[in-house]
């Protein structure tokens, strides 16, 4: 049996376990934050035997060191970001798939929000671990790629199967909610996941996981062809890369 366990670290990161039962395997998803971590670990009893790093920025990779030193789990996380990160047992590139026990992660690299950042597909959890490349509602910011390197990301990630749950890097889903209806006002399924995000956060919950198929009728990001958004962008007849830069740019803005 294959478990998830997410929780909250540092202000609004998620912390991420997949556990595999038979194998007594656990890999964290990230390492933002290492006393969450562990207690999360001691809640469920598990080892921590793996991490694997999206991306290097400091609240992915803050906890690697101490929790290392703690459990002597293997890391593993993108090539290109290899020297930035250090501590990387193990480097990745698409293609590439990690073994975890009966645990299979397939590495998709989705440069933008970083050139190197790497997100993983694990068939056996029906999860993919998105980073900070796609969030329920938005997509990452473009500190490092182009407009155009994030839509062809994004173009891979609208590839896996709908039913796959999205597990992402941050809890931004009530601020990309604001800004999705600002551009996508007559969307029902979007108001629809509206709603349920402040439902969701009246009670303190987390709003992910979410299907990829629910992203894929609400995300603006993932819908530059909707004859509705690009109407409300004037954007009728431009192509998908300059609207989704519009969208990226007008959400930097909001
Ligand atoms: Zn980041």
């Amino acid at each position: 049996m294959i478990e998830i366990e997410q929780f909250p670290c540092l202000s609004d990161n998620f912390g991420v376990l997949v556990h595999d039962e038979k194998n007594g395997r656990t890999v964290s998803i990230d390492a933002p934050e290492a006393a969450a971590i562990e207690t999360a670990l001691s809640r469920r009893g598990w080892h921590l035997t793996d991490i694997l790093v999206t991306h290097k920025h400091f609240d992915h990779i803050d906890g690697l060191a101490p929790l290392k030193d703690a459990y002597g789990c293997a890391i593993a996380g993108p090539k290109a970001e290899a020297e930035a990160i250090g501590m990387l047992d193990e480097e990745l590139v698409e293609g590439d798939v990690y073994k975890a026990g009966s645990l299979a992660f397939s590495v998709i690299e989705t440069p933008g929000h970083t050139l190197g950042q790497i997100n993983f597909h694990c068939p056996q959890a029906n999860a993919l671990f998105a980073g900070d490349t796609l969030f329920s509602l938005g997509c990452g910011r473009l500190f490092e790629g182009s407009a155009a390197d994030m839509f062809a990301s994004l173009e891979k990630l609208k590839a896996l199967p709908p039913q796959t749950h999205l597990y992402c890097g941050h809890e931004y889903t009530k601020a990309n909610a604001d800004f999705a209806l600002s551009v996508d006002p007559g969307n029902d399924a979007l108001k629809l996941r509206a709603d349920q995000v402040l439902v969701l956060r009246a009670e303190g919950m987390p709003t992910l996981p979410v299907t990829l198929e629910r992203e894929f009728a609400a995300n603006p990001f993932l819908r530059t062809s909707d004859p509705a958004i690009r109407a409300g962008l004037g954007m009728e007849d431009a192509d998908d890369v300059a609207v989704f830069a519009e969208l990226r740019a007008r959400k930097d803005r909001f």
